[in-house]
């Protein structure tokens, strides 16, 4: 394993962010097994929430999904890997209201939740499933708001 991946995963375990992750697994009755790059990986994840069929805390990926899928998207395994080093670099779980804001400014800018958040663009958009979408122009609206006579 790569030194910037082993410092991941060893940042992960101190900042409990995998702790966080497994405790999870374990609530929900997912199976986890061990992945590439010090990564674990949950599937067959079944509670209603996140509305994602993969989302990662700490170094723990979930996956709706089956091995079989995970080994057919690697670039959705890439994708949340990225977001396995965002745990790390955020200290591990305020990455989640960090995250939570920029899923909100995307979503007030564009009507959704990746487009324009820097979490998911940095771990890359399209790897995601997510679409580069256009701003909504607001500021005429809520001039009119403001400015009623
Ligand atoms: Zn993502």
């Amino acid at each position: 394993m790569r030194t910037a991946l082993r410092v991941r995963q060893v940042a992960n375990a101190l900042n409990l962010s995998t702790a966080a992750g497994l405790l999870l697994a374990a609530g929900s009755r997912t199976p986890v097994e061990r992945g590439p790059d010090g990564l674990l990986l949950g599937t067959g994840y079944r509670p209603p929430l996140p509305l994602a069929g993969a989302f990662t805390v700490g170094n723990v990926i979930f996956y709706r999904a089956d091995r079989a899928f995970i080994d057919s998207r690697p670039e959705l395994l890439g994708h949340e890997a990225g977001h396995a080093t965002q745990y790390a670099w955020c200290l591990g779980l305020p990455f989640l209201p960090l995250y939570a804001a920029c899923a909100a400014y995307s979503w007030w800018h564009t009507g959704d939740p990746g487009s324009r958040n820097f979490f998911e663009r940095n771990a890359g958009l399209a790897a995601g499933g997510y679409r580069e979408l256009p701003t909504i122009v607001r500021r005429p609206a809520l001039r009119n708001l403001t400015h009623r006579t």
